[in-house]
């Protein structure tokens, strides 16, 4: 087994094995100056690359190539072009072009664009990102690409996120300068995101309408079982997800990615997949094609793999952990806290970049991981609160709160101390405290954000992360570069950051509802709903920090926060057209055809004398949810055709949250409670029983 692992990792890829052994010398190392240096791509050489790209590709099978980007309709998009060009004599030649591979044309005009559809043309571009190795994919040769408009105008989630993390690349040099690390050229942010999901089997799920047009359940009475025994947590994979399992693992191997971990989540049905890191644009573009080869695989397997943050109402949702650090090139981890106390001192710094960066920008924070699907997860019972906090740890809360009252750590000697000391030398990595319920985890190395939502990019939250903490990193650069001694200054910088930013550490429980009354208290943000996050985007300061840094242009927010808040209304908008369809065609002829049944058994046991209180006492039963779901229908119905009659976005998507998403559990109450009582022959569609526990 490990020899075919091995020989198939990476066999789909056009990596660095392929390159060193497929181009001239001195085009690799041409290409390694952009692929490790950052440098912008030598157009010379684009020529000899493309030609040994396609060559592989051909030889792998492929016929036909593509420019693979990410726009913002939150799937990938290609647009596949054959290799073939007709020779003189009506015959074809395999060509593959310099230009072809760095630029590509796809038109614009249909995707999301936001208001920047007014100041561009139809034309868009692509450029390759030789960061990201290119792939082959079902006989197409992908090129992971950025994709903007013809006035240069991101249109997709990868430039803003190879632009943040040349800011965060800047800044952090400066500070590492700062501690003599002149050896280190570039630091890159690391990503491992572990990503959850449910299987449900083929047939079930083509009955439901739900399903397939919106991704979850809109009804659904709870069945006997959920997941309060725990059992699958952890517990022994069936064979038919083992076998998909096993299929997916050797699919994402063949294209580079380090699947590593796949186990059965808490929820019935529920699994998660973890990666091993990588730098945060090919992770990003791993966990993309990870998305895809999870639905694809499924299929194959009679599944359907669903990504939704929350398919089924009362039992756990999905998530998607996103562990994230900084690494130099030179492979020191800045989120490792060192072995000497210099090193120590330098940690101190990074960490307290990132209290501060999240604490100021919780706005921020939260709404990169704001969606409509995401909107039922935050603040249940499986997943953080919509309120920021961050988790240390005990020890490490310790040695700051030291710092914070220049007292010596744990009952030393009572002396001043800096920093530099060896306050860390005793502090041991935190690994078994896991706290599970922060948002914003230190995990002994690395952040671990668990507020993102399973089907989103990963691409929104780490441009975030990226950024702010790029801005903070500035600002302590500034004061930093200034200073007349260096290692007073970052005692203090260190000092008044904790005193400053305190507030945000968080080590209890988060799902406990009195931390959020307490968090309240403490002055921090409860942005409970994607409308109400999302405005954060475009206020002033966010608007300018993101500009600062080259991250975005205004016009690419006001377009960003545009397109955000419609795809929300889009969302919901389907899913309550949805419910009035299966409500009126589905779920009402069905109880009141079962209710007819009853009556007329009435109506044949009293011909007889026999006793029908039973069937009298379903059918008035029936009788009353039938005319609430039927009151609610026509509500919900009649409040679909007000809200396409608003014309300002954000006027709608405040209309989806206090009246639409209202009225939908107005709709499904009673129809769940008709899920109950109604002979389950006559009931129209799979329940939660044989979603959630159907497959064996
Ligand atoms: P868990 O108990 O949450 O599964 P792990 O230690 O296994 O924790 O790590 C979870 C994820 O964190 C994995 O995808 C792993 O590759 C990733 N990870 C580990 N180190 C780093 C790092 N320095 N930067 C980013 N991600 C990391
Ligand atoms: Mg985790």
């Amino acid at each position: 087994m490990t020899t075919s692992i091995t020989e198939i990792f990476g066999s789909n890829v056009f990596n660095d094995k392929e390159m060193r052994d497929r181009l001239p010398k001195d085009t690799y190392k041409e290409l390694q100056k952009t692929i490790k240096g950052g440098l912008p791509l030598n157009p010379k050489i684009a020529g000899a690359v493309a030609h040994a790209m396609k060559d592989w590709a051909i030889e792998k099978g492929a016929t036909h190539f593509t420019h693979w980007f990410q726009p913002m309709t939150g799937v990938t998009a290609e647009k596949h072009d054959s290799f073939i060009n007709p020779t003189d004599d009506g015959n074809v030649i395999l060509n593959f072009s310099g230009k072809e591979l760095i630029k590509g044309e796809p038109d614009a005009s249909s995707f999301p664009n936001g208001g920047l559809r007014a100041t561009f043309e139809a034309r868009g571009y692509t450029t390759w990102d030789p960061t990201s190795y290119a792939f082959i994919k079902d006989g197409v040769l992908c090129i992971p690409t950025a994709f903007c408009s013809y006035g240069g105008e991101a249109l997709d989630k990868k430039t803003p996120l190879l632009r943040s993390m040349q800011a965060i690349n800047d800044q952090s040099l400066r500070i590492l300068k700062l501690f003599g690390h002149d050896e280190v050229k570039s630091v890159k942010t690391t990503v491992g995101p572990e990503q959850e999901y449910f299987l449900v089997d083929q047939k079930y799920y083509e009955q439901r309408k739900d399903l397939i047009y919106t991704g979850r359940t809109l009804f659904g009475a709870t069945c006997p079982k959920g997941q309060e025994l725990e059992d699958h947590y952890f517990g022994t994979i069936k064979t038919r997800v083992q076998n998909f399992m096993k299929e997916l693992n050797e699919e994402l191997w063949k294209l580079g990615i380090y699947a590593k971990t796949e186990h059965n989540e808490v929820a019935p049905a529920q699994h998660e997949l973890a990666p091993i890191f990588s730098t945060t644009n090919i992770a990003t573009d791993h966990n993309q094609l990870t998305m895809e080869m999870m639905q694809r695989i499924a299929k194959k397997h009679g599944m359907v793999c669903l990504l939704h943050e929350k398919p089924f109402e009362g039992i756990n949702g999905s998530g998607k952990h996103n562990n994230w650090s900084m690494s130099t090139d030179t492979g020191m981890n800045l989120l490792e806290p060192g072995e000497t106390p210099y090193e120590n001192a330098q940690f101190l710094v990074f960490l307290a970049a990132v209290i501060k960066a999240v604490d100021e920008h919780q706005d921020l924070l939260r709404l990169s991981v704001a969606t409509a699907g995401n909107d039922h997860r935050l603040g249940a019972n499986e997943a953080p609160p919509a309120v920021i906090s961050i988790f240390l740890g005990d020890e490490l809360t310790e040695v700051l709160e030291a710092i914070e009252k220049d007292e010596d750590y744990k009952g030393r000697e009572k002396e001043v101390m800096t920093i530099g000391a060896d306050v860390l030398a005793r502090f041991k990595k935190d690994t078994t405290d896991r706290n599970r319920t922060s948002p914003f985890a230190f995990t002994g190395n690395k952040f671990e954000f668990r507020m993102p939502g399973s089907s989103s990019s990963i691409s929104g939250c780490n441009i975030t992360i990226n950024a702010i903490v790029a801005d903070v990193l500035k600002e302590f650069a500034d004061t930093l570069e200034g200073a007349e001694d260096f290692e007073a200054a970052y005692h203090q910088l260190v000092k008044d950051t904790i005193k400053e930013h305190k507030r945000i550490l968080f080590n209890g429980n988060g799902y406990d509802d009195h931390w959020v009354e307490q968090a309240v208290g403490r002055g921090l943000l409860n942005l409970k709903t994607t409308p109400d996050a999302l405005p954060y985007f475009v206020k002033e300061e966010n608007i300018e920090l993101f500009m600062r840094h080259g991250i975005f242009t205004r016009e690419e927010m006001v377009s960003r926060y545009e397109i955000l808040t419609e795809d929300y209304t889009k969302i919901i908008n389907i899913e309550a057209k949805t419910m009035v369809d299966m409500a009126k065609k589905d779920i009402l002829p069905a109880a009141s055809k079962y209710s007819s049944k009853l009556v007329q058994t009435v109506i044949d046991k009293k011909a007889i004398g026999l006793d029908t209180s039973y069937e009298m006492g379903v059918s008035q039963e029936i009788a009353a949810e039938l005319q609430k779901a039927y009151i609610a229908c026509q509500d919900l119905d009649t409040k679909v055709g007000i809200l396409a009659s608003i014309a300002d976005f954000k006027a709608q998507a405040d209309y989806v949250r206090d009246e639409i998403l209202p009225a939908m559990d107005a709709l499904r109450t009673p129809c769940d409670a008709l899920e109950r009582i109604v002979d389950a022959k006559c009931w129209p569609f799979p329940t939660y029983g044989k979603l959630l526990f159907g497959i064996q």
